[in-house]
């Protein structure tokens, strides 16, 4: 089987190094002649907008999927006439953009917090009687990593965080802010037949707006059911095939849900090591038809991402049962290029193992 993937960055490393194994052939296609899956691979250099570099890749295997977010919904449903896409790329479009994400999850029942468009500044007074103060303004496309994001606590910030985005494409959203306990996340895969596996939810916490750790499993079993049944509910109203990962805040005991993310994700990084079968390969065995694979827990697992540069490596190898991965990054501030992972047999060893993790995996924010 020959597998495309639209973007060559670490999660189509990791897909790659899942699918080898099992006779799997990839395809990248990327602007970046040094994309990290470019190893694992053909590499089609060229900007996701080329439409002709983006035919002749899809021409040249039996499946495209994407691990990257911003590409063209209508490009991509033409690419679909020519080769089976998956997911689909309506669940793709309704993620690119947080309003039309928000409304999704409105209309499928599952809770978000208050949220409103804003096209103008004289909308501010409005917008904040909807969302109340604090509030989050955000741009609705292309923010990533807490990028495009202001905080606002009072009025005076809301008229200076709107002139810091408003010319941001695709327009901005204003949300409340949610005084969270914690946030979670779900990965969940759905195969062409309609069958789901859930991974156990990981309890993920951010540090500038970047996922710094997850911690896996999350215990609260009605949490977790309710979490399963509404990733369930995307994927149903999607008819969607293959990894989609749902991140939530816990919020007085309930989840409000944040967004979604149409293809593997970081936060299920412990997975390759702690799951008898790993998010990436899951997703891949959803795309050609194989069955899925168990979900299950083999240990209890910790993720640390290395943000700006990487660990030294004898000091994360020196440690029993803690995994390197080094997504071959050129180290900047702000960004992931790399993981550890920690697998114990319970959350109390872990625990006791973090502080040293926090110590020497590298955080590096950016300006
Ligand atoms: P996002 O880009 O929406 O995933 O936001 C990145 C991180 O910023 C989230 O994981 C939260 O930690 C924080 N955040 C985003 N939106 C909100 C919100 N409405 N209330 C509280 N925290 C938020």
């Amino acid at each position: 089987m020959r597998v495309g993937i639209i973007g060559g960055g670490q999660l189509g490393r990791m897909l790659a190094w899942a699918g080898l194994p099992l006779g799997m052939d990839f395809s990248f296609i990327d602007p970046s002649p040094g994309a990290p899956a470019g190893e694992l691979g053909r590499l089609t250099v060229a900007p996701f907008e080329d439409r002709t570099a983006m035919f002749d890749f899809a021409q040249n295997v039996d499946v495209v999927t994407y691990e990257f977010e911003n590409v063209s919904a209508p490009l991509l449903r033409e690419v679909g006439a020519a080769r089976p896409v998956m997911p689909s790329p309506e669940a793709l479009e309704a993620s690119q953009d947080r309003l039309s994400e928000k409304t999704l999850f409105h209309a499928l029942g599952i809770p978000t917090t208050r949220y409103v468009a804003l096209d103008r500044e004289e909308e501010l007074p409005g917008a904040l009687e909807k969302t109340g103060l604090p509030a989050i303004l955000k741009t609705r496309r292309l923010g990533y990593d807490g990028r495009g994001q202001v905080p606002i606590y009072e009025y005076s910030d809301a008229v200076t965080a709107f002139r810091t985005l408003a010319s941001a494409p695709g327009g901005l959203i204003i949300e409340g802010r949610v005084v969270f306990e914690r946030e979670i996340s779900i990965v969940a895969c759905r195969d062409r037949a309609g069958s789901v596996v859930f991974y156990p939810p990981g309890e993920n916490v951010h540090q500038d707006g970047i996922l710094r750790s997850s911690y896996t499993p999350f215990r609260d079993a009605s949490l977790v059911h309710h979490a399963e049944d509404y990733a369930r509910r995307i994927l149903e109203h999607f008819d969607y095939i293959g990894v989609l990962a749902v991140e939530f805040f816990v919020e007085n005991g309930a989840l409000i849900a944040n967004e979604m993310a149409p293809r593997v994700h970081n936060s299920g990084h412990w997975s390759i090591e702690a799951c008898i079968t790993s998010q990436f390969e899951n997703h891949l065995r959803a795309l050609i038809g194989l069955p899925l694979g168990s979900t299950e827990l083999r240990r209890e697992a910790l993720m640390v991402n290395a943000v700006g540069h990487l660990p030294e490596a004898p000091a994360i190898l020196a440690l029993p049962d803690v995994h390197l991965h080094d997504y071959h990054k050129a180290p900047r501030p702000g960004r992931k290029v790399g993981h550890v992972t920690a697998l114990a047999e319970t959350r109390e060893a872990l625990e006791k193992l973090a502080p040293r993790l926090f110590e020497i995996v590298p955080f590096e924010r950016h300006g």
